[in-house]
């Protein structure tokens, strides 16, 4: 039995390519540094596998930014405005990633989107009609060159033809269908180059196989591979599947002729019933992917085994594979210096995970002595709970009832009251929450952390922070403000910091897009709020100003789909937990006088299931109640706020409606505003803040873009239910910037009020 991984993390441990790419950004290092920096860790990397004793290693998993990307520039989808700047290739490369604005022109950044149900993003290719595509790039095979002279059984791993077409963008008249010929040819193509160089197996990468596809997306899928599997001679090809089960497309995919089919047995929860009830191609390698690259808890290898087991009945060859990418968990626990060892036993990131290969290899195949140590010792960890269990959390979760997951009175009757109550004028003007995070605040908190300055000192920068901003906010003439956000780095690890039951690493950095990292925290054991987190900071706030000042708070199923979560309980036990935690923190805001609270699900779209059967059942059924169980408790006229960082709700207005919260707010400034006609569609009741200018970039909206921006909603949102804010957070933006864009937005809100006044 052989095994394999379907890609490594290519930041570095150190995060080395983020930070040289970054210094190259700025000018700082020559392309041949970068390189050089790119060339080392892709045989470090290469070198580990090899050591860890995996047999077939990925090649072109590696990417200066992104696969995908790298996978259009491959085949010369490199759209106009690009090849017209005139830039060598690489810098080509990065202002598709990036955008460009300098001396050669100014375009724009392709898209970039969050890939499947994880919070990496991918870059968005666009197609248009006159474009050549062929192979015209290197990198795979540079590569492939590279690995092949360490003398390494190369796997060049590379985005599938289907998928790249169904991710990509058709920019001008021709369709995706259009462009299938001319597509597969350049895969074609590619295969002769690397039967060419002694390649043995290619691995293209066809994850969209896991999502609903319609017939006809069947048959483009077939008649692409039919005609790149007619011309493959030497390179034996597998067909590489993740995040989920294929479902119908499994008959479809054995009948082909592809050499090996990799299948995920993780995600994919009807992947092991497709088998058993289907067979397996006798003539067909079967990858199967039982190690987890999603999370970070050590393989089970007893219920690893079993399940192995269980496909050796019915597949003849197997490949042990992890379930998807390793990009997706943090390099190595060895650099993990101050967590303690009962908690490190537990964990397994991507260096560990090509060990857990290797042991389940070994424990498959030998009944070697020293095996049976390794395998005793992980029989020990599952054996009794990682944690201990909270007895007083379980027990709150359990006397839950329905009565706890519903507000009263309905939304309606608390409208007309808070409106009573609160006296807002229409298109009443907010903010999301944080305010500039300037390099002062940044290091208060650093210094803080690291016991350079007493926590009295600290308290009182931020309060002095929060007197400024409050100041600024009742100049500016908003009509409900807030506190800052000063004391947070991020709006999870804060929470987190702050609740029983995370765990925080030094190093566990996961890519995100580019050369950003995150820090995910871990889910360790039940999680309770041990006191108050946020009151402080909010009374203080409130007490400055008559204007109502908003509590600010993260959602548990944000917080969830942030972390790493737990598998030793279901994810919705977990969200319930974290939705109690905050609810303590609601119902402690509301008793100290704070009148608005809003709570953040910036993130509640990310594991909504790849499928549309699975929505509800597997998702929305609990991640909607546990926002619900958040706000349930407070009194008719706290109003709750919620917001989220895009608009792609559409197609579950209905849920997010069901959120029951007084007010969202979120990003619509970039999404040509769509979104007001599913609302008004959906005949949505939650009054509703679309952000009226885009903060990711250091642009200021003029006066009149928005004033025209709120006529537009206005066509769609009846007045008694909009109001008026930024798209998000402004903690990455300027001072100066975030008060000439405050300034014009109030200024606009006031303009438009007048016309309606006078209507
Ligand atoms: N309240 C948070 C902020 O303003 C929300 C951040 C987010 O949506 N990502 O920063
Ligand atoms: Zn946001």
């Amino acid at each position: 039995m052989e095994t394999t991984i379907i890609g490594f993390p290519r930041i570095g441990a150190q995060r080395e390519l983020k930070f040289v790419t970054e210094k190259y950004f700025r000018g700082k290092v020559s392309i041949d540094s970068l390189n050089e920096t790119a060339c080392n860790l892709r045989k470090k990397h290469w070198l580990l596998q090899k050591n860890s004793g995996l047999n077939l290693i990925p090649v072109n998993d590696f990417s200066l930014y992104d696969t995908t990307l790298d996978t259009a520039v491959l085949f010369n989808v490199i759209p106009r405005r690009y090849h017209r700047l005139g830039l060598n290739p690489l810098d080509t490369y990065f202002a598709m990633a990036r955008g460009y604005q300098g001396v050669h022109g100014d375009v724009k950044a392709l898209a970039m989107k969050k890939w499947f149900n994880t919070n990496y993003h991918y870059m968005v290719p666009e197609l248009e009609d006159d474009m050549n595509i062929k192979l015209t790039g290197t990198k795979i095979i540079d590569e492939c060159k590279e690995a092949l002279a360490l003398k390494l059984l190369a796997k060049p791993v590379i985005l599938g033809p289907f998928t790249f077409l169904q991710l990509a963008r058709c920019t001008g008249k021709k369709t995706k269908r259009d462009f299938a010929d001319v597509l597969t040819n350049a895969y074609k193509e590619l295969l002769t180059v690397l039967e060419k160089l002694g390649i043995t197996w290619l691995s293209v990468e066809e994850p969209l196989l896991v999502t609903d596809l319609s017939q006809e997306d069947l048959s483009l899928f077939a008649d692409i591979y039919r005609d790149i599997l007619q011309n493959k001679q030497g390179v034996q090809i597998l067909c590489q599947t993740y995040f989920g089960d294929v479902r119908d497309c499994y008959h479809i995919l054995t009948a082909l002729d592809f050499d090996g089919i990799g299948l995920d047995f993780l995600e994919g929860k009807e992947t092991l019933s497709t088998l058993c009830a289907n067979g397996f191609p006798e003539d067909k390698i079967l990858f199967a992917g039982v190690v987890n690259g999603k999370n970070i808890w050590r393989n089970n290898y007893t219920a690893t085994l079993t399940l192995l087991k269980k496909i050796q009945s019915k597949a003849r060859y197997i490949v042990l594979n992890s379930s998807c990418s390793l990009l997706h968990v943090p390099f190595t626990i060895t650099q993990e210096i101050h967590l303690n060892k009962k908690y490190l036993l537990h964990f397994s990131f991507a260096e560990e995970k090509l060990q857990e290969l290797s042991d389940l290899k070994k424990l498959m195949d030998s009944t070697e002595p020293k095996m049976e140590k390794i395998y005793k010792n992980n029989v020990a960890l599952f054996a009794v709970p990682h944690a201990v269990p909270d007895a007083m959390v379980q027990k709150r979760v359990a006397c839950l009832t329905k009565k706890d997951f519903t507000r009263h009175p309905g939304f309606t009757e608390r409208e007309n009251l808070q409106k009573k109550t609160f006296h807002f004028p229409l298109l009443p003007t907010t903010t999301i929450g944080s305010f500039p995070q300037t390099l002062a605040v940044r290091k208060n908190r650093a210094d803080y952390r690291n016991n350079k300055i007493s926590l009295e000192t600290y308290k009182n920068f931020n309060k002095k922070q929060i007197a400024a901003c409050i100041a600024l906010q009742e100049k500016i003439g908003l009509d409900v403000l807030v506190h800052g956000e000063f004391e947070r780095n991020d709006m999870v690890e804060y929470f987190g910091e702050h609740l029983n039951g995370f765990i925080f690493t030094e190093n566990a950095w996961v890519q995100s897009y580019g050369t950003r990292c995150v820090k995910p925290p871990i889910i360790w054991s039940d999680v309770s709020r041990r006191k108050s987190i946020t009151v402080e900071w909010s009374t203080y706030a409130q007490q400055l100003t008559n204007k109502p000042v908003k509590g600010m708070l993260t959602g548990p199923v944000t917080i969830l789909n942030w972390s790493f979560p737990r598998e030793d309980i279901a994810l919705r036990e977990s969200t319930i937990q974290i939705a109690l935690a905050i609810r303590d923190e609601v119902l402690d805001l509301e008793k100290h006088g704070i009148r608005i609270i809003q709570i953040d699900e910036a993130a509640l779209r990310e594991k909504l299931p790849l499928r549309k059967a699975d929505w509800h059942t597997n998702y929305l059924d609990w991640a909607i109640p546990a926002f619900r169980l958040v706000h349930s408790g407070v009194k008719v006229e706290t109003q709750i706020h919620t917001h989220m960082c895009y608009s792609e709700f559409n197609d579950i207005i209905k849920d997010i409606d069901n959120m029951d919260a007084d007010v969202i707010t979120f990003e619509a400034s970039r999404s040509d505003f769509t979104v007001l006609d599913a609302l008004q569609a959906a005949e949505f009741r939650t009054e509703v803040g679309p952000g009226v200018y885009d903060i990711h970039s250091p642009r200021v909206p003029s006066e009149l873009e928005i004033e025209k921006s709120l006529k537009v909603m206005l066509t769609k949102i009846v007045p008694q239910k909009l109001w008026v804010n930024p798209d998000c957070g402004l903690k990455t933006r300027s001072i100066i910037e975030t008060k000439a864009s405050l300034e014009h937005l109030v200024s606009a809100a006031i303009q438009v009020r007048k016309t309606m006044d006078s209507k």
